[in-house]
């Protein structure tokens, strides 16, 4: 074949993110002097050129359908010299360089039904894991229990009266991505899977499973003549490894898998060294379509912390000043024997760690 005639090859992975931004932005790349934080929502970066940008932030419900995207594209071509771009968290973000257009922006997205917030000492929006949406595995659709929860912070999210940034997130499975932030609400299996012995030769690959378990539960077994497998009661930590790549081993289950509540989770070094999430809630109903239990206990932890904590303590910098027996006190949740971390692997897997030595 001619190399005229090859086709050029497809590029994938992230395009270049400067054809996106604001042409202010891409001027003073690198170049900025100081940022401020004129109200809730709302960003002012100044540039040693001089030059300045508005970013106006604004909460969305997360699952965005094509006739909201309109209406928020329309809003950023009207206001915004049409550049928006969105956050980790799904907020949408509109950039501008005039200062006139910021409460034009802030009323049409407030008209529109959307919040402006989430900046600085507010809680931010909560962060969460596929779910039903796209993942294969979820015992909960975690985009459901933030809707639900962002509905009765909103308060927090719209004004900076905690006293520091507070990440939430949630998981809908034990093992794979999201939960660890400020607080985080994290599915908790509390029974060993069940298998249909059935379709595990057909479906699964049991070297592949036996190798995923943590604890070594499970083994190869012959059940009713058929080549299936068997896991030890006794073992198994109900952690739902095995469910992924075996689907015949189901351990979601409307009832035992419940929700688990974590706190003091924090990756930055800045102040204080990174610190683990500790289980402060466990057994809760995940009990959709408004998870009231968990949204209470967060409501609850968050009264807490915003009552007792000083100017700028994050939420494990205030447990690690008062205790965590004294957490337990001020945030009246009951501490019980599930907060006992009996595992005794334990110690191999977190000597993993950088930081954690012991
Ligand atoms: S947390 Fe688990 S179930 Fe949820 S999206 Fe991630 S891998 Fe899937
Ligand atoms: S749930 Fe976890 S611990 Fe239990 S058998 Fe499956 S992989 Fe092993």
């Amino acid at each position: 074949m001619a190399l005229a005639d090859m086709r050029s090859p497809i590029e994938s992975g992230c395009p270049d993110g400067f054809q996106y931004m604001h042409p202010v932005m891409r001027r003073n790349f690198g170049l900025w002097k100081y940022h401020e934080h004129p109200r809730p929502g709302v960003l002012l970066h100044v540039a040693h050129s001089g030059d300045k940008i508005w970013t106006v932030k604004a909460g969305t419900q997360r699952i965005l359908d094509v006739y909201t995207l309109r209406k928020l594209t329309e809003i950023g071509d009207k206001y915004a010299d049409g550049y928006i771009h969105f956050t980790l968290r799904s907020n949408i973000e509109y950039m501008t360089d005039e200062e006139s257009k910021v409460e034009p922006l802030i009323k049409a997205l407030e008209d529109a039904g959307f919040i402006v917030g989430g900046t600085a000492n507010s809680v931010a929006m909560i962060a969460h894991t596929q779910g039903w949406l796209h993942c294969d595995i979820p015992g909960t659709d975690a985009s459901g229990v933030v809707k639900s929860m962002m509905d009765e912070l909103i308060d927090d999210f719209k004004n900076c009266n905690m006293p520091n940034r507070v990440h939430i997130t949630t998981s809908c499975c034990q093992i794979n991505c999201g939960g660890q932030g400020d607080i985080a609400i994290n599915v908790q299996h509390t029974k060993p899977p069940k298998i249909n012995h059935d379709l595990v030769g057909n479906i699964c690959e049991r070297p592949t499973v036996v190798a995923r378990c943590p604890v070594a539960a499970i083994r190869p077994a012959m059940v009713n003549g058929k080549p299936s497998l068997e896991v030890d009661e006794k073992k198994c930590i109900c952690c739902g490894a095995c469910f992924p790549p075996c689907p015949p081993m189901q351990i979601n289950h409307p009832e035992h898998s419940k929700l688990a509540i974590w706190v003091g989770g924090n990756h930055s070094n800045a102040r204080s060294k990174p610190t683990f999430q500790r289980l402060v809630a466990a057994g809760v109903p995940n009990n959709p379509p408004r998870w009231p239990e968990a949204t209470a206990i967060v409501k609850q932890i968050l009264k807490a912390y915003k009552e007792g904590a000083k100017d700028w303590e994050r939420i494990n910098d205030w447990i690690e000043r008062i205790g965590w027996p004294r957490f337990f006190e001020v945030t009246g949740l009951p501490f019980t024997k599930y907060h006992i971390d009996n595992w005794r692997g334990a110690r191999n897997s977190l000597n993993a760690s950088t930081h954690i030595r012991f």
